[in-house]
């Protein structure tokens, strides 16, 4: 949304002057005479005639991703999502006097869930795959986090899931250091992000990871979805030591580290909802007319659990039932009732790697930072 509460911590994203003024149809600077309009929901402030040479290919194939990705309608937090969610809102601790940023937001799931915890919520990010509620509950900006619309000290917090992997070296640098700026001092960031470095338990990790192999080989299913959406990670940070020391280039001190050692995790993403996946994203004959238009008419109607020889490998198809079954198993997700709450035993089971081996240093890690007063 584009919310009132917003316009006072802006600053021109272009030329830095805090001389901005809003009117009926965007905010406008005085300094610079730019014009940053209103969209359907967010504000526009991308830094104008700054060049980059990194460019997100969530800003470049945003329209090709948007069927894909299946952004607009969000679930609630349950799965991977609902362990990062619960990570964030326990490390983080939002005040309901905070002023939160989620830098980098995407669909802004996590901004959604968090922000009738705060005061105000902020979601920025350069492409615009905003989700429905995340267009209505949360305020919006488009932003370029290289050059941030935001003044100094504007923030209480700010989170990075899923961000920093994508960035070659010197994005995460001015990533970090921009991030910074916008905090205020003892102002704290947290990232989830990963780096190179194997699990010590990665052979029992793989176990999963082997068993699910002998599924996709036996056509029941494909990891075609999570490899695209993994295609554009560079991990930058390789090791531990690389990721403590960006965040003390940025002025960023670590005050909190949990790493997330995916044994119960693999198993149940290689494994369990896969099977489950594949069992509800079955194609039921002859029900797809009677059901509502939209929804599930955009997801072509192949993908059954049809013999290997006749799947196609790697496929649509397999993207296809995937999104089904998603969709499928959404609408039965209100809160309580039986899916939800199965699902939520399954996101505990996930969590419990946190638990058990959080302290074991691996790719995967939560990390809270704070800025020097
Ligand atoms: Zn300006």
């Amino acid at each position: 949304m584009i919310s009132r509460a917003l316009f006072p911590l802006l600053q021109c994203p272009t030329c830095r002057s805090r001389a901005l003024y809003v009117s009926d149809d965007g905010v406008h600077c005085a300094g610079c005479g730019t014009c940053y309009p209103f969209r359907d929901g967010y504000v526009d402030l991308m830094p104008r005639g700054a060049r980059y040479d990194y460019v997100s290919k969530y800003v470049t194939d945003e329209a090709e991703l948007a069927e894909e990705l299946d952004y607009r309608e969000l679930a609630p937090p349950l799965l991977a999502a609902g362990v990062r969610d619960r990570a964030l809102r326990r490390l983080l601790r939002f005040q309901p006097g905070d002023v939160v940023l989620d830098n980098g937001c995407g669909t802004a799931k996590h901004a959604v869930w968090n922000a009738d915890r705060v005061r105000l919520m902020v979601g920025s990010d350069p492409a615009t795959l905003f989700a429905d509620r995340a267009v209505a509950e949360v305020a919006l900006a488009r932003a370029d986090s290289r050059s941030l619309p935001f003044a100094d000290g504007s923030f209480d917090k700010a989170f990075a899931i899923d961000i920093l992997e994508h960035f070659p070296l010197a994005v995460i640098d001015q990533y970090l250091a921009e991030t910074a700026r916008v905090l205020r001092p003892g102002g704290r960031m947290l990232a989830f992000s990963n780096t190179r470095e194997a699990s010590p338990i990665q052979p029992l990790i793989d176990l999963s990871r082997r068993l699910g192999r002998l599924f996709v080989r036996a056509g029941l299913y494909d990891f075609s979805r999570e490899a695209r959406r993994k295609s554009d990670h560079v991990k930058a940070l390789e090791r531990w030591d690389d990721v403590l020391a960006a965040f003390e280039r940025a002025g960023l001190r670590p005050v909190r580290v949990v790493f997330w050692n995916s044994l119960f995790t693999t198993f149940v993403e290689h494994v369990l909802m896969k099977l489950g996946e594949a069992a509800l994203g079955r194609v039921k004959r002859g029900a797809s007319a009677a059901r509502g238009p939209a929804q599930e008419a955009a997801v072509p109607d192949r993908g059954d659990l049809l013999p290997a020889a006749s799947q196609p490998p790697g496929s649509a198809a397999g993207v296809a039932r995937e999104i089904r079954a998603r969709r499928r198993i959404r609408r039965q997700l209100r809160p309580g009732s039986p899916v939800y709450l199965a699902l939520l035993a399954v996101t505990l089971l996930m969590e419990l790697d946190l638990w058990l081996f959080g302290w074991m240093r691996c790719g995967s890690y939560f990390i809270v930072v704070e800025k020097a007063d």
